[in-house]
């Protein structure tokens, strides 16, 4: 029995540990790109730890923390040194209070306290609050972020507090993006239970960590780089004459350079496409190709910029901000990292991410942004960026039912399976768990 996966993400990689222990059957994994981890990457530039893609996860989403320690990872997990954020409103950066961000409602004390709140704003906070909307959506009924969060808090809190966090984090429309897909837990239940760790956690030596857990709990799968798959011959492009044909996948791939950089096609009974839709749908056949089509990803750049601590005058309390999509420039946040994680840069160095909205690219429109709002005189000691064209999916309003069509038009394909990123849960979490749940079906389908 041999088993193909295509993708050598988190998701790729979480299903190939998996299937390692739950089948006996022969394992490849195809990774287009030079290295394994997909957007999780860290690099190590002197003293500098620079991530290029996620650079923390959410701890509380079940099974991560059990996984983690299953990996031997737990004393590598660090927690970020601050938590209080700023919000960037009419080009100042203003201190979010605590309790305004609490999963178990916002706390009225700091709503008040809330500097970049309008008193009218405040206001209708105050009025939804009293008049307590009571509505609960039926479970198979979907609601926009901003439509759900306006009726409860009101259209400033929602536009200045609840689609920053909750949208713009996703490159994404607030009146698009899906509270069912993307929050199913507080759309159904917006009373959450406190939490029993910190929320964000990350590595010492930065996400990478885990993708090397992961790669060196890997025993036998065979691991082909630079090995995009270009197509899916049989059975998408064949004729199915026989019933036999439906059985299997033949793969077309070029070979890495190292061998030969030839063409090859190779026979699987069972694949498991650990993509992006965006890059699935151009392996799948027609029908399917086109539901996966439906999934739109953004895409977002993340410029990495360290400076001299001397030469920041505005102070660096907290973790970073936020930009409110509904306010005008080219950034969509920003982290100081050495503030907020320990052992990201020198101690006379601080190091910060700036996420650049979708259409723009530069370390030029980064620097123009947080330069001036930061008062920093000097030049960077170092400045890096990384673009991720397309990588973030949105989960639009009926996505669940877009997923279930999907579900439908595999059910021709009984060993095709797809997971990750697009499909349920964009989170590093959701991706390990995605991984971990596609292995148990394939396990049970062989
Ligand atoms: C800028 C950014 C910041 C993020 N920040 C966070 C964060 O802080 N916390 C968090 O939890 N999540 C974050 N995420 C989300 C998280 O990183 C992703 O959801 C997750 O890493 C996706 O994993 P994946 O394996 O599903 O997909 P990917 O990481 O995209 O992996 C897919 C792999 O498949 C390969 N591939 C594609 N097509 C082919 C082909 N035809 N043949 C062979 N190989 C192919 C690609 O090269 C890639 O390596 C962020 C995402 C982005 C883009």
């Amino acid at each position: 029995m041999r088993i193909a996966i295509v993708g050598g993400g988190i998701t790729g990689l979480a299903a190939a540990y998996d299937l390692e222990r739950l089948t006996d059957a022969q394992i490849d994994l195809f990774e287009a790109s030079d290295r394994l981890g997909g957007k999780l990457g860290t690099e190590r530039l002197g003293d500098l730890i620079v991530e290029g893609g996620p650079d923390c996860f959410f701890a509380a989403k079940p099974g991560v923390f059990e996984f983690i320690q299953e990996l031997g990872l737990e004393d590598q997990l660090i927690a970020p040194k601050q938590k209080e954020f700023a919000m960037l409103v009419g080009g100042k950066l203003h201190r979010v209070p605590a309790g305004l961000v609490r999963l178990a409602g916002p706390d009225p004390q700091a709503v008040e306290a809330a500097t970049f709140l309008t008193e009218r704003g405040k206001a209708e906070w105050h009025g939804r609050l009293a008049r307590g909307y009571q509505g609960r959506p039926a479970p198979d009924e979907d609601e926009s972020i901003r439509s759900f969060f306006t009726k409860r808090f009101g259209d400033e809190f929602t536009r200045l507090v609840a689609e920053p966090l909750l949208a713009g984090t996703h490159g994404g429309d607030a009146e698009r993006l899906s509270m069912r897909a993307l929050y199913p837990a507080y759309y159904q239940s917006p009373i959450a239970p406190p939490l029993e760790r910190p929320t964000f956690l990350s590595f010492r030596s930065g996400m990478q960590s885990l993708v090397d857990a992961l790669v060196n709990g890997l025993q036998r799968t065979q691991v082909h780089l630079n090995t995009g798959i270009s197509a899916i011959d049989r059975p998408f492009r064949a004729r199915m004459d026989t019933a036999a044909a439906c059985q299997g996948f033949a793969l077309r791939y070029r070979r890495s350079p190292i061998q030969g950089g030839t063409e090859a096609v190779e026979e699987f009974d069972c694949l498991l496409l650990a993509i992006p839709a965006n890059h699935a749908a151009s392996l799948a056949p027609g029908d399917l190709a086109q539901k996966l089509r439906q999934i739109p990803h953004r895409s977002s750049a993340i410029v990495t910029l360290a400076y001299r601590r001397e030469e920041v005058g505005h102070p660096l309390d907290g973790t970073g901000f936020l930009v409110p999509p509904s306010e005008p420039g080219t950034i969509s946040g920003a982290t100081w990292s050495s503030e907020k994680w320990d052992g990201r840069a020198p101690g006379d160095q601080v190091l910060l991410r700036v996420f650049l909205r979708e259409g723009h690219h530069s370390v030029e429109e980064a620097r123009e942004a947080i330069e001036p709002l930061l008062s920093i005189q000097g030049e960077p000691l170092y400045s890096s960026i990384k673009t991720w064209p397309e990588a973030l999916p949105q989960y639009e309003v009926g996505h669940l039912d877009r997923l279930a069509e999907i579900d439908a038009l595999l059910a021709q394909y009984p060993r095709l399976f797809l997971a990750g990123t697009s499909f349920r849960g964009v989170g590093v979490p959701d991706c390990l768990r995605q991984g971990r749940e596609i292995a148990k079906k394939i396990a049970e389908t062989l």
